[in-house]
């Protein structure tokens, strides 16, 4: 009698065999933003080519309840911040003129929450909680490509983002993006040592897509210039920076994931 596999064995297998998920038709994109500009920052380009090429879009912004700014402003209370912050993303996104839907989660900023911006330590009890809260919202909601922040920089929030994605990775068909202007501020080799931790949690092996210049039909600088509270004069030559460095905006990801999103940009 042919004996079946135990359990753990038949989960090992099914694991190997992870099949990469058919994409949602119609192609939808989400786009997981830790704060109301990092969408922008990261994928400006990116994101106009997909309006362009009418795939839906929705940007998932996190932590949207905050008092953070770059210059100053004459109102610095957390309501009256919060609510410019969504009126710059929201201008951003009309200028593209595409039906793009805009998530705002309306979880308090790392200042706001924990009183500290970079992780130092493991995940707090309260940031965990907030990981599991995320994971639950992408598992019913996210039925297409999810774009994911690598978390470079260490900035809490990204790294709660980072989290609550690494732990659904094997369930969803993600992509990375590069965390600006953070991903200007280290060293190629930097970056690829963060890819390679990345890759030994995830067990995969990711490649680099670069979402290129070629065919774009908004300036960059221009159009991240919209987050008015967000983007000072040193913050905005950075994200430029990055971009000519890399020649576009790079994205990493598995092979077949990556191959799925040029088959669509193309
Ligand atoms: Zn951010």
């Amino acid at each position: 009698m042919q004996r079946l596999p135990s359990d753990a064995k038949r989960k090992k297998r099914l694991d190997q065999l992870r099949p990469f998920f058919p994409m949602s038709n119609p192609f939808k994109i989400f786009i997981l933003s830790p704060h109301i500009d990092d969408a922008a920052f990261g994928l400006a380009l990116t994101i106009s080519k997909c309006a362009n090429n009418n795939i839906p879009v929705t940007i998932i912004n996190c932590f949207t309840i905050t008092k953070w700014t770059a210059i100053a402003v004459e109102n610095k209370e957390i309501d009256a911040v919060s609510l410019l912050r969504k009126n710059e993303d929201a201008a951003f996104y009309k200028a593209l003129n595409s039906n793009i839907n805009i998530i705002n989660l309306d979880l308090l900023d790392a200042p706001l929450r924990n009183g500290y911006i970079f992780q130092e330590q493991h995940f707090k009890q309260n940031e965990l909680k907030l990981v599991e809260e995320l994971k639950k919202l992408l598992q019913l909601h996210v039925d297409g490509l999810l774009l994911c922040p690598l978390g470079i920089g260490n900035h809490i929030d990204h790294a709660i983002c980072r989290e609550a994605v690494v732990q659904v990775y094997k369930n969803m068909n993600v992509l990375f993006y590069e965390d600006l202007p953070y991903a200007n501020r280290i060293t190629s080799s930097q970056i690829a040592t963060h890819l390679k931790e990345l890759e030994e949690r995830l067990q995969v092996q990711l490649s680099s897509h670069i979402d290129g210049l070629h065919n774009c039909t908004i300036d960059k600088e221009q159009a991240i210039r919209v987050y008015k509270s967000q983007v000072n004069d040193e913050i905005c030559s950075e994200i430029i920076a990055h971009l000519t460095a890399v020649s576009g905006e790079r994205l990493w990801g598995e092979a077949e994931v990556i191959k799925e999103l040029r088959g669509i940009l193309d």
